[in-house]
């Protein structure tokens, strides 16, 4: 018996050690999650589609459920991320994409992305019915326009009543004011394309020199940026800040929660954003991308919108807008090229002489 022991011993441990040293199973790369809060891996599949969603999550979980209910072989992970942090990321995965296809955010981002070869050109059948081709088709096919907002500023009511005397903003001059000093809130434009559109229409109605010398005061009047652009419109309903710039659709869905918002617009103009979509370059995933990029140019899927709090104006003929009137304000004649082709330099110059971009809030 001891001799036997004497012989099996070294075999087990020699067994155990060769079994520690065996190499384990690759790991599939990380995919995007269906949560839409965190990344999970996902076993690579062909009935997958992975959507990098800007948009707020509410809408974005809203569309996931709507587009497998079409389309119940595919499987919808997305995540919801700022313009800018999506364009960053697509920028890293260059070489090895993990989405398929860009949904929502100015597009601005979409303009830059293209320049950089990030994107995938599609001729989509349904792109006949967008409204507006010059301006919300790209002329090669990289990106569709799929929904319009325009700028707005957001009021805390209550802060007005405890301030008597002081006049909700109506001008790009009024955020300027002493009463305001501290109390607005707004995205950080290296992170948001609504923030972006904020400073691009400043730098186009008053030049550049004129413009960022603006932009320099107006950021002194900040009590914090925020990450994504919707969400001052959610910090100035709480009540921490006075004032938001925010795209007006977003002040009307806090509104319909119960914020004590009010809503006004720059008298002398303001900007607004198409929101795009194109196919990221590399899709994994292309038919699938096909499918959805076609989806979203239905007039019907336009209009799910609202379902899901989200009031932006249609982009193809046959979806009824549910607010028009947030267009029918003084919207300047907004240069989406020119914006898109300065995204990289006028974001590095507000980052590294205006404010950084540490410490945002949400
Ligand atoms: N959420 C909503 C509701 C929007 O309308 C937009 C604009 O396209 C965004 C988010 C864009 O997000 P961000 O400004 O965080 O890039």
């Amino acid at each position: 018996m001891r001799r036997f022991l004497f012989r099996i011993v070294p075999l087990l441990i020699t067994v155990l050690i060769m079994a520690a040293c065996v190499v384990p199973p690759p790991v599939p790369a990380a995919a995007p999650s269906s949560s839409g809060s965190s990344e999970s891996a996902a076993a690579p599949s062909t009935n997958t589609l992975n959507v990098l969603c800007t948009p707020q999550v509410q809408w974005c979980e809203g569309m996931k459920a709507e587009f497998e209910r079409a389309n119940p072989e595919i499987t919808v992970n997305f995540v919801r991320m700022s313009s800018g942090e999506a364009l960053t990321r697509l920028r890293n995965e260059r070489e090895n994409p993990q989405f398929d296809i860009w949904w929502g955010g100015p597009v601005d981002s979409f303009i830059a992305a293209k320049e950089e070869g990030l994107l995938e050109a599609y001729d989509s059948p349904n792109a006949d019915a967008i409204l507006d081709k010059n301006l919300m088709l790209d002329a090669d096919n990289y990106w569709a326009g799929i929904y319009v907002g325009s700028l707005g500023f957001a009021t805390n009511e209550n802060w007005l009543a405890e301030h008597p005397g002081v006049e909700p903003p109506r001008s790009w001059d009024d955020l300027l004011k002493p009463e305001f000093q501290g109390q607005i809130m707004v995205a950080h434009p290296s992170s948001s394309g609504t923030s972006y559109t904020a400073i691009c229409t400043v730098l186009q109605m008053r030049g550049e020199e004129a413009g960022w010398d603006y932009i320099t005061r107006y950021a002194g009047q900040v009590l914090q940026f925020t990450r994504s652009g919707a969400a001052p419109a959610k910090f100035v309903g709480q009540g921490e800040a006075a004032v938001a710039i925010v795209f007006s659709h977003d002040i009307v869905a806090e509104q319909e929660k119960g914020s004590p918002l009010l809503l006004t617009f720059p008298e002398e103009g303001t900007g607004y954003e198409i929101g795009g979509m194109g196919i990221i370059a590399g899709a994994k995933n292309l038919e699938n991308a096909k499918k959805w990029f076609d989806w979203a140019l239905l007039p019907e899927t336009q209009e799910l919108g609202p379902t899901y709090q989200a009031y932006q104006a249609p982009t193809v003929s046959g979806a009824e807008a549910s607010l028009p009137e947030l267009l029918e304000v003084n919207l300047i004649n907004y240069d989406f090229q020119w914006c898109g082709e300065q995204k990289k330099d006028f974001v590095d110059k507000f980052t590294n002489e205006i404010a950084n971009a540490e410490a945002l809030k949400e």
